[in-house]
């Protein structure tokens, strides 16, 4: 009964210097968020230790009357919502959620069309090393140049020409609602699947403050962790009639035993969801998303080059525009790094610049709304955020007093909503 700290000193360093990290900056990946503490003790119970191979009621391992239990709560939670027909919660990851929702409905050398990586689509839409790019004939869409939102004029047009066996709909990098009744519409034009991925947008469906592809699509998938905030996994829903396709695609089609540790802790993550507290958090996410953007659209930030991508937002993510900025995306990055925010470059669309560079900034209001975020928190945060921007478009880079003063102001805010504060014991241990 060694503990961590015992057994292995350099792995315990260097999760304390990981909490320490997470406590004291301000996480603004938009694809991260905090997972509650009951969701972390379920993850780490000794369900880690049970073989479940099958599902529940059909297992090819003895024992498994327990787990049975609790994978049964998390598929009939999640089912209720999302109001879908069916689920499968056993896929490790978004990226095998999707995989095997493919393979449940393709066949190699099937077409599919999906969202360009370059325009805000996920790797397994269709990227050429993907897995999808190399089983799959992949017809990329794309957003138009005059207002980047997704061209459904284009997505049709593509449909007819290509006739694919399945479209995909969903984003890793896209600040607006997708119209699912109209992919949906496409879809049975050409006789396609339709399968909408919102791993990024699954918390708002779930707090009934985005759409939901429920009703629309084939097949949904969804990874856990993100909006939703729960553990690391991923999850398909699909209707009734896929039901038998899918659970043999996940199993054995694609994965050997369910982590049935994360299927808990999806599990406690679906209830919680379900929960009033869990739609008030989302409109937290919402609203400062919305002041982050409203902020960097101020003249301040115009003047030097800086806008948003859409011209605002609808989700929990804005996306800066550095296309007309000196500031490339890697130097937005590091700025802000620099002054305890952590965000993600990311590509825009009609981007000139190479994408390990790129013109855009990801930010995302989750993880700070999970943490207590509210307005007030938001515009201070969106005020930090815009400063170090235009500080750093100049010279590329903050001055020592710029970046110092407004690491204080960073400080201030984390110190307001301590993180995990009944941690720090056991990391000190
Ligand atoms: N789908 C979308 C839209 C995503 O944004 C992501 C992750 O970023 C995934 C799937 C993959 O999820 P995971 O990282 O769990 O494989």
């Amino acid at each position: 009964n060694a503990s961590l700290a015992q057994v292995d000193a350099d792995v315990a360093a260097a999760v304390a210097k990981e909490l320490e990290r997470q406590q004291s900056t301000l996480e603004m990946i938009a694809s991260e968020n905090f997972a509650p503490s009951a969701v972390m003790e379920a993850q780490g119970s000794v369900l880690t230790n049970k073989y479940a191979e099958g599902y529940p009621g059909k297992r090819y391992y003895g024992g498994c009357e327990h787990v049975d239990v609790i994978e049964q709560l998390a598929i009939d939670r999640v089912k209720a919502l999302f109001g879908a027909e069916f689920a499968n919660v056993q896929p490790h990851s978004g990226a095998q959620a999707n995989a095997a929702a493919m393979f449940a409905l393709l066949n190699p050398g099937d077409t599919i069309l999906g969202l360009s990586l370059a325009h805000g689509g996920h790797l397994t839409h269709g990227m050429k090393i993907n897995f999808s790019g190399k089983l799959y004939n992949v017809v990329p869409y794309h957003v138009r140049e005059s207002d980047l939102r997704v061209d459904m004029a284009e997505v049709e047009r593509l449909a007819l020409e290509h006739k694919p066996k399945l479209i995909v709909a969903g984003w890793s990098a896209y600040s607006r609602q997708l119209d699912f009744a109209e992919f949906r519409r496409i879809a049975d034009l050409v006789g396609a699947y339709l399968m909408v991925d919102m791993a990024h947008f699954a918390g708002l469906v779930a707090a009934g403050l985005h759409p939901n592809p429920v009703p629309f699509a084939d097949v949904v998938t969804t990874t856990t962790h993100k909006t939703l905030g729960g553990p690391r996994g991923g999850v398909i829903m699909a209707k009734e009639e896929y039901a038998k396709k899918i659970n043999s695609a996940v199993f054995p089609g694609q994965q050997g035993g369910p982590l049935e540790h994360v299927i808990a802790a999806k599990a406690v993550a679906f209830k919680l969801a379900a929960a009033p507290e869990f739609k008030e958090r989302q409109e937290r996410v919402l609203h400062g998303a919305k002041l982050i953007a409203e902020r960097l659209l101020q003249s301040d930030v115009g003047a030097a080059g800086i806008s948003v991508v859409n011209g605002g937002t609808d989700v929990h993510l804005v996306l800066v525009d550095l296309r007309n900025s000196e500031l490339d995306g890697q130097q937005g990055e590091d700025a802000l790094h620099r002054i305890g925010i952590t965000v993600n470059r990311n590509a825009v669309p009609f981007d000139p610049r190479p994408p390990m560079v790129s013109s855009g900034l990801r930010i995302g209001t989750p993880a700070l709304a999970a943490r207590g975020f509210g307005a007030a928190e938001f515009a201070e945060v969106a005020d930090i955020i815009a400063t170090a921007l235009i500080a750093a478009a100049g010279a590329g880079t903050l001055a020592d007093d710029t970046a110092s003063e407004l690491r204080s102001r960073v400080t201030a805010l984390a110190d307001k909503f301590p993180l995990y504060p009944h941690l720090n014991d056991d990391a000190a241990l």
